[in-house]
């Protein structure tokens, strides 16, 4: 199950500093249709061997400056949708405002497990200041410096505490696929179509996850789990509080499914926010297919799709090695085509490489093309195996490992990806010590 915890807070209490910090990536995207430069809301954490998301929900918030009660409300009720575990910020120089208390409220309510984070206890004199805080009865809270990152051991270890105890939900062994896509490319008639007449032979697995639909698929071979993303929450007027669902509901499905298909508009092609869940996907390690919906409403040619491939390959690229599919829900082509193409891409992803055949494959191709040679050094490949790893993971044992380039490794890739297939699946290979 998904770990991730939301960062909530009202504006300037060190939302971001404290994501950055967490997620150590203080890299900024551009935004591809403004121009501006703005900070990434979501990415990966680690602490004590467990791995977990992280979302600063400030970051979606438009003029951040005054934000409306209204729109607090609306980031924090999401985020305890959500989210496994809260985060909640506040700045310990200014004390408990009005929209703390706000927050503070709805995060009562909820049954989400709740941290006090008084930031900006930059100094010994602080860290009296943050008693104030027990009354806003969410427990006890911890003093931390988001800016210097003192303080923030402690939160995290019992942040990863917090989420080892959720991760004893039922699971259950089948492949997952989750359907995700921005607003309106078409998820809804996607699942549709799929399910559609076929209703009786679907079963909602209630409890599996707690706020995606789920919906178990068994007949005519095929046996796996849809994880929905769309319907629910329509409602949102604005368009980029459509993007923030989308994004949150995505990042939860994501981590939860072993395939992601993530829907296009033929019509729209890749966009940047595509891209980012591709990419969310990728540091996931799971397996994806890009499905290019509303084929229909394209005039093709003979050379339509191919063309089109490589459009979306470049975006893609380094990582080109993913199956695309031309669906239309309301003519039904190639729907089924999408899910068979899931369920490929899943045996990729579970596949395992007999070690002797491995070393059969690749060291000859090792010999023909060795590693360059650095300061007169030479490396040697000796033995590789795949490591038993959820995601396909292979290492190549050498004598120099420190001396392979990032080239060379890329070249090993696709080699690997040449000779055995793991189209749609992220692969990562170790140079490791003999
Ligand atoms: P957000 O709006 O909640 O995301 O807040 P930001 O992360 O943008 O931080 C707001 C301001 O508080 C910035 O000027 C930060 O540099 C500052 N800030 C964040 N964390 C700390 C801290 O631990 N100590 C101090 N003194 N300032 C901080
Ligand atoms: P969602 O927001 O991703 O769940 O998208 P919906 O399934 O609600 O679809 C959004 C709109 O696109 C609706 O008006 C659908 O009828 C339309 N639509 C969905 N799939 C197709 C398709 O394959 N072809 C065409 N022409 N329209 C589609």
């Amino acid at each position: 199950m998904a770990n991730i915890a939301a960062i909530v807070g009202r504006p300037n209490v060190g939302k971001s500093t404290l994501f950055n910090r967490l997620t150590e990536s203080r890299k900024a995207i551009v935004d591809a249709e403004s121009g501006v430069t703005r900070d990434r809301h979501y990415g990966k954490s680690e602490w004590n061997g467990l791995e977990f998301s992280v979302i600063d929900t400030g970051g979606y918030v438009k003029g951040s400056d005054d934000v409306f009660e209204g729109e607090i409300r609306k980031q924090v009720t999401l985020a305890i949708d959500e989210a496994s575990v809260i985060l909640f910020v506040l700045d310990v120089a200014e004390g408990i405002t009005e929209d703390d208390k706000v927050v503070a409220n709805i995060l009562r309510k909820s049954k989400k497990k709740v941290f006090v984070v008084s930031n900006k206890v930059d100094n010994f004199v602080r860290q009296g200041m943050s008693g104030e805080f027990y009354a806003l009865g969410l427990g006890d809270p911890y003093n931390i410096s988001a800016i210097s990152g003192s303080g923030t051991g402690e939160l995290l270890d019992d942040v990863v505490k917090a989420m080892d105890a959720d991760i004893k939900e039922e699971v259950i062994d089948i492949p997952k696929f989750a359907i995700v896509g921005r607003p309106n490319v078409g998820k809804s008639s996607f699942i549709n179509a799929l399910l559609g007449k076929e209703r009786n032979i679907v079963t909602p697995i209630a409890g599996t996850t707690r706020d995606s639909v789920n919906t178990r698929y068994t007949a005519f071979g095929h046996d796996f789990l849809l994880i929905d993303t769309a319907g629910i929450r329509k409602k949102s007027k604005v368009e980029e509080d459509l993007e923030f669902y989308s994004v949150m509901r995505s990042i939860r499905a994501i981590e939860d499914c072993d395939v992601v298909l993530l829907l296009i508009d033929a019509q729209l092609g890749l966009e940047a926010q595509d891209i980012n869940i591709f990419h969310l996907a990728e540091s996931n390690r799971k397996g994806v297919v890009i499905v290019v919906n509303k084929w229909d409403l394209i005039e093709k040619n003979t050379n339509s799709t191919k063309e089109y491939e490589e459009k979306i390959r470049e975006k893609l690229a380094p990582f080109r090695d993913v199956p695309i599919v031309f669906t239309s829900t309301l003519t039904k082509q190639r729907v089924l085509k999408a899910i068979e193409t899931a369920e490929k891409v899943n045996e990729n992803r579970t596949k395992v490489i007999k070690t002797r055949h491995l070393n059969d494959v690749m060291l000859p191709i090792v010999e023909n093309q060795p590693p360059a040679a650095i300061k007169g050094k030479h490396v040697k490949i000796k033995f590789i195996n795949q490591l038993p790893t959820h995601a396909p993971t292979f290492a190549f044992y050498c004598n120099l490992p420190q001396y392979v380039t990032e080239a060379y490794i890329r070249f090993l890739e696709n080699r690997m990806r040449a000779e055995f297939d793991f189209t749609g699946v992220p692969i990562q290979i170790f140079m490791r010590k003999k």
